[in-house]
């Protein structure tokens, strides 16, 4: 990512918080190593390291008192201990309080000390969250300590910040080093780098003050704004650290732009001939989205556009639209999906429509290995027009002669480095590829606003004619006979089935094993039927076997992992079963339904979930049964559950805020915007600081 190192890190000015951290007391290398892991080098990266939430330990509540999924300190008396072994070792500590409540405490990894410390009558006071147990509220290893005779418990002064931190580097370590750096922090006028021309209008609280209160909460600071996240001073923040994402992103486009790409204005005949042999006429969405793509690419600037569009809205003849025309201009095209096996159907598909007019697809990805890699690399070297795979074409030594056009497909799952990385491929001296990114992740205005400011946006807002919609139900997972009685129905009927098994952790390996018992269960339960297997941990041939028996109809059923979430395209199945849907995202599980209502029959998809649902699971659930739009799906996700889970960038790492929310803090949006446009257009030399003072050395807009 060092490319354009030189324009993109952060210009060298004179400011107090550029001492690197090592001259603080107590910095030593070691610990300089770890702060250097989250992206610390100086000491103004620590002035803005700033506290992911607040534990509150300034009150205690009583038992009656808890909710389920906040954090609280209880103080209580051991009414029952009891020591089990059912799954593995464990510990249940049960507290009462003066609320004659109970709350349990368990523990699965403890020693016998331990163990021994909870004698029935004993004070414990407890800290943590508080989950919804077998028998009333519990906490799962909870901080605690017995509190002795009289001892007292004063409660803390002031809330505890939790700072984002890394391995071997505590929140107590982390909050000493930040408690010096901050004594070295300068006054407003050293610190504030939004001229007050550019902010007057605005009501933003100081920064210097602001920083104090979010690092070390004053012991009178409004506790349940902090809490909320809409305390003045992180208002303030919030500001500015949205304030740095939109000019980084506005200077990433501009350094784009300021490339050159090759104009592919040719007559079209290649992309007229694909459209002629398709079995299907196209959408006016689909029609209208590839006019607007065939403008981009006439021109010498490099075309930088998202392609939305909910699933099955027929992305896929948009973008080989697209690469027809460049082929015919004489460039190269790449399309890149995130798994081998979305990108494989890629394959087929593109397959079936170019070799007719003469194209024959290259294949590259991560599994294409010894002579077969060797072919494929040096066809790629000697221009070969369009190349499809996975990750593995954006890696060291894949060399293209002359690649004119890069296609990204479902980008939630590519973070904006690996665009960037993609498109430097193709880099020749300042001209870059053109690049055509496309998701079915309908993201809502205002994220896409704040997260996809460096590209342009079309929408294919249409399905092709004939879709049923899908008709959604929850069940619990107790009544799981019946969902597999509606299997055998189903296919008895002559249709086809998805089970799909999907787990809390992101292990692979657990979620293969997950499918493979879901697979004999269903073997012994629908005997003469045959049902098959795929999962990420088979290989690509067998994954291949499994979907291609899958689409002849040679097996009824398909028992999978979310593998299948994106791309799979079988007409006849028409029932989608999805386990433990309480735990996957909204455009998680609106995808995997996708999968279903492609033919002319009428589908289903049954959620079967483990009872009992929170209200938040219930809500959401409730959506989906509620429509089949893609764009409210993904409005209401970001209600419920915020930003990053609906944009994935626990995967990506694409937009992480530290104090920012783009829900809670949307109002602040259009401010944001003007205050950005007012700096570009007059301060030019503030804009790029306050970039740096959030970007850092981070990468995230380098090497554009
Ligand atoms: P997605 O937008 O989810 O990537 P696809 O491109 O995979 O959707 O298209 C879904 C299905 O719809 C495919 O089987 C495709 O051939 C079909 N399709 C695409 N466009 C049309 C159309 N205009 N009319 C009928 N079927 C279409
Ligand atoms: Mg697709």
């Amino acid at each position: 990512m060092s490319r354009t190192a030189t324009s993109a890190s952060p210009v060298a000015f004179a400011d107090a918080g550029l001492v690197p951290v090592g001259a603080l007391a107590g910095v030593g290398p070691s610990l300089a190593a770890k702060l250097e892991k989250i992206g610390i080098r100086h000491v103004q990266d620590l002035w803005f390291h700033l506290p992911l939430r607040y534990e509150d330990r300034t009150r205690l509540t009583t038992i009656a008192d808890l909710r389920v999924g906040e954090s609280a300190q209880v103080l209580g008396t051991v009414d029952a201990v009891e020591r089990g072994f059912r799954y593995r070792p464990q510990l249940r500590v049960v507290l009462v309080d003066e609320s004659n409540a109970t709350l349990t405490l368990r523990f699965f990894h403890f020693n016998r000390a331990q163990a021994g410390q909870f004698a029935v009558g004993a004070r414990v006071l407890c800290f943590g969250e508080v989950r919804h147990g077998q028998h009333g509220p519990e906490i799962v290893h909870p901080e605690y300590r017995i509190v002795h005779g009289d001892a007292s418990i004063a409660p803390e002064e002031r809330l505890t910040p939790v700072y984002p931190t890394t391995e071997g580097l505590g929140q107590k370590r982390i909050a000493g080093v930040d408690e010096r750096a901050l004594a070295r922090l300068p006054g407003d006028a050293e610190l504030e780098l939004i001229p007050m021309e550019a902010r007057a209008d605005t009501d933003l609280a100081p920064l210097r003050a602001s920083l104090l209160t979010l690092h070390r909460p004053p012991p009178d600071a409004d506790v349940a704004a902090l809490l909320a996240g809409t305390h003045p001073a992180q208002r303030r923040l919030a500001f500015e650290e949205l304030l740095a994402h939109h000019l980084g992103l506005k200077q990433l486009r501009e350094r784009v732009r300021r490339h050159r790409a090759l104009p592919m204005s040719g007559r079209g005949e290649l992309a007229d001939r694909l459209v002629a042999s398709l079995p299907f006429a196209l959408t006016n969405a689909q029609r209208r989205v590839s006019d607007e793509i065939r403008a981009d690419l006439a021109k010498a600037a490099p075309m930088l556009r998202l392609v939305q569009g909910d699933v099955g809205s027929g992305k896929t003849v948009v973008a080989a639209l697209a690469a027809a025309i460049a082929i015919e201009a004489g460039a190269q095209v790449a399309l890149v999906a995130p798994t081998e096996l979305l990108a494989e159907q890629h394959l087929a598909t593109l397959r079936a429509w170019f070799t007719a007019l003469g194209i024959e697809p290259v294949w590259l990805a991560g599994k294409v290995t010894g002579r077969a890699r060797e072919a494929a690399l040096a066809a790629v070297a000697s221009g070969a027009p369009l190349v499809v795979g996975t990750h593995a074409l954006m890696q060291e030594g894949v060399a293209f002669a002359n690649l004119g056009l890069a296609i990204v497909d479902e980008q939630h799952r590519f973070g904006v480095h690996q665009r960037l990385s993609l498109r430097d491929k193709g880099r020749e001296g300042d001209q870059v590829p053109h690049q055509l990114v496309l998701t079915a992740t309908p993201i809502p205005r205002t994220l896409a606003m704040a997260a996809y400011a460096d590209l342009d946006v079309s929408v294919v807002d249409e399905l092709p004619p004939g879709r049923t919609p899908v008709r959604t139900v929850a069940i619990s997972s107790a009544r799981r006979g019946e969902v597999i009685e509606r299997v055998r129905e189903a296919c008895a009927q002559g249709r086809q089935a998805y089970w799909v098994c999907t787990l809390i952790e992101e292990s692979e390996q657990l979620e293969a094993q997950a499918a493979q018992v879901a697979w004999q269960e269903l073997t012994t339960a629908l005997p003469g039927l045959s049902i098959g297997l795929v999962h990420g941990r088979l290989k690509a041939k067998e994954k291949q076997a499994a979907m291609d028996a899958f689409k002849g109809g040679d097996t009824r059923v398909l028992v999978a992992t979310t593998v299948i979430e994106v791309g799979v395209d079988v007409p006849n199945a028409s029932l989608m079963i999805v386990e433990n849907a309480e735990r996957l995202g909204l455009a998680q599980l609106h995808q995997l339904r996708g999968r279903v209502g492609r033919g002319a029959q009428a589908s289903s998809c049954v959620l079967l979930y483990q009872p009992p649902l929170s209200a938040m699971a219930r809500a959401r659930l409730e959506v989906l049964r509620e429509t089949n739009d893609g764009f409210r799906i993904a409005e209401k996700d970001l209600e419920l559950r915020g930003p990053g889970e609906v944009l994935g960038t626990r995967q990506t790492g694409a937009v992480e805020f530290r104090v920012a929310d783009l829900v809670r803090d949307a109002a602040l949006l259009p401010v944001v915007h003007d205050v950005g446009e007012r700096l570009r257009a007059h301060h030019a030399d503030a804009a790029r600081r306050i970039v740096a003072r959030w970007v850092g050395g981070s990468a995230r807009y380098a090497g554009a």
